[in-house]
């Protein structure tokens, strides 16, 4: 999904990139689904689910949409919609307590390498 969001990028979960255009890149609208949209055009959200499904990219995008919250209010990432994001979001927290996603960088050695922006290092 390639909409442009307002927002900052966490630089420890950056988006995930394809060297060939992914169906979200080519078809944007296929994947742009507001909060209550999920119900009316359910055709059309099982089809960017089915294409999710086959993105290679689907782990990190998840990820990258879970942690990048402000840059994914709408639309499918990953098969999910707005509303799952935020179930899962709160799964997380729960889980791993309200630092879920410095605990998710500091599992993974490749994210602990990328620099943390001053203004999320306090
Ligand atoms: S998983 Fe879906 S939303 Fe994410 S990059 Fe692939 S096609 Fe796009």
């Amino acid at each position: 999904m390639t909409t442009q969001r307002h927002g900052i990028e966490h630089p420890q979960f950056p988006q995930p990139q394809s060297p060939t255009p992914t169906q979200c890149q080519r078809t944007p609208l296929a994947f742009d689904f507001e909060y209550g949209d999920c119900n009316r055009k359910m055709p059309e959200l099982e089809a960017a689910r089915r294409a999710c499904s086959r993105c290679p990219l689907a782990p990190d995008c998840l990820l990258w949409a879970l942690v990048n919250k402000d840059l994914t209010p709408v639309g499918i990432f990953a098969g999910t919609t707005p509303r799952q994001r935020t179930k899962l979001r709160n799964r997380l927290a729960a889980r791993l307590g309200p630092d879920w996603i410095d605990v998710l960088a500091d599992q993974d050695p490749a994210r602990r390498t990328l620099a943390v922006a001053p203004d999320r290092a306090a």
